[in-house]
């Protein structure tokens, strides 16, 4: 495309600014985007879209893509749970009403992993600085939120990865309404430097005696000899023993957000309607096995396993 059809392009397409961008290394962004219209009515826990086109420079190193004749007029869209700082630089709870951008916590896809889809849009993104301009859907949806949440049960979250992003909106807000169960969050991450908000987590468990946060890491050097994953962490009476209170599904909402292998979801049989486990073990078989049932919108079954997938 020519630089004046490019300028022309984003004008048209795009819609929202970068107003503010951190990344605690390259292939990790916290960034907020302020839509030109006003931020839609949402719950925490939901998600909306992130596009930029197709003719935007991709970050150096990832995987060349693959454009056929015509594509590179496109927008890319893909969607994004939405993130939340929780505290402000005093140590209050912040407050998201009196702000005007939505907040996202993103990882850089270098490959795609089927290597003849490279990924389209994070290349891009992470080309990204403050001022820039891109798509954001006007629209925020999702099931995945705590609407089915009593202020005494207590609710626990899993994720790896940026799966933390919907987990800290939903965090911040049962602590900002003085939730009186307990919260906890555990995030699987390769290094500790992949946890954006960690010190915030602190902050937060200093602050609110009912809030833990458990940091997993895989690759870190201390960690390397006892990997403890997602699925360890429940078996071994671990996350019990850390929240203070038995996983007891009568009170116990949990939620899981990000890898499809921790989540585990069972694939079912449209005949016969019987239901199979992924291999390897996931935590919906593990938390299944003791008492808890999967929250399914469409069939209507109010569940206390909540999850959504990233891919
Ligand atoms: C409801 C929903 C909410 C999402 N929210 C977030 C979010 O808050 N933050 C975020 O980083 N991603 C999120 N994703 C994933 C996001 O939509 C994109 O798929 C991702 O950013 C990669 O985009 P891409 O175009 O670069 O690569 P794609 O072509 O879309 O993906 C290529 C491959 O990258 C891998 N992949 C995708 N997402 C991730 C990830 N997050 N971490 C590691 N590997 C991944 C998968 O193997 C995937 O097949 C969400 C997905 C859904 C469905």
């Amino acid at each position: 495309m020519l630089p004046e059809e490019i300028a022309e392009a984003r004008l048209k397409r795009y819609n929202g600014t970068v107003a503010y961008l951190r990344k605690p290394h390259s292939d990790l962004m916290v960034i907020r985007i302020k839509p030109d219209f006003p931020r839609p009515p949402h719950r925490a826990g939901q998600y909306c879209s992130l596009g930029l086109g197709n003719w935007e420079p991709r970050f150096p190193g990832a995987q060349p893509d693959n454009l056929k004749p015509g594509d590179e007029s496109k927008l890319v869209r893909r969607a994004y749970s939405i993130s939340c700082s929780m505290l402000d630089e005093s140590d209050n709870i912040v407050d998201v009403a009196s702000t005007d951008f939505v907040e996202f916590y993103i990882t850089l896809v270098r490959e795609g992993s089927d290597p003849t889809k490279p990924p389209a849009l994070t290349p891009r993104l992470f080309m990204l600085r403050e001022g820039d301009r891109l798509s954001i859907g006007e629209k925020i949806t999702g099931h995945y939120n705590l609407e089915h949440v009593k202020p005494t049960d207590n609710v626990i979250f899993l994720g790896t990865g940026t799966g933390e992003a919907p987990h800290n909106y939903m965090t911040w807000e049962l602590l900002k309404n003085g939730h009186q169960g307990k919260v906890l969050q555990a995030c699987c991450v390769r290094l500790k430097k992949d946890l954006a908000y960690i010190d915030t987590h602190q902050r937060l468990m200093a602050k609110f005696p009912n809030y833990k946060y458990m940091a997993l890491t895989t690759r870190e050097a201390d960690t390397l000899t006892h990997k403890v994953y997602i699925q360890d962490l429940i078996s071994s009476g671990q996350l019990e023993s850390t929240i203070g209170v038995p996983l007891d599904p009568a009170s116990t909402h949990v939620f899981l957000c990000g890898n499809p292998k921790m989540i585990g979801v069972p694939e079912k049989n449209k005949e016969t309607g019987e239901r199979t486990y992924p291999q390897p073990l996931g935590v919906i078989e593990i938390l299944e096995r003791r008492g808890f049932i999967v929250d399914n919108n469409a069939a209507k079954i109010k569940g206390n396993i909540h999850f959504e997938e990233y891919w």
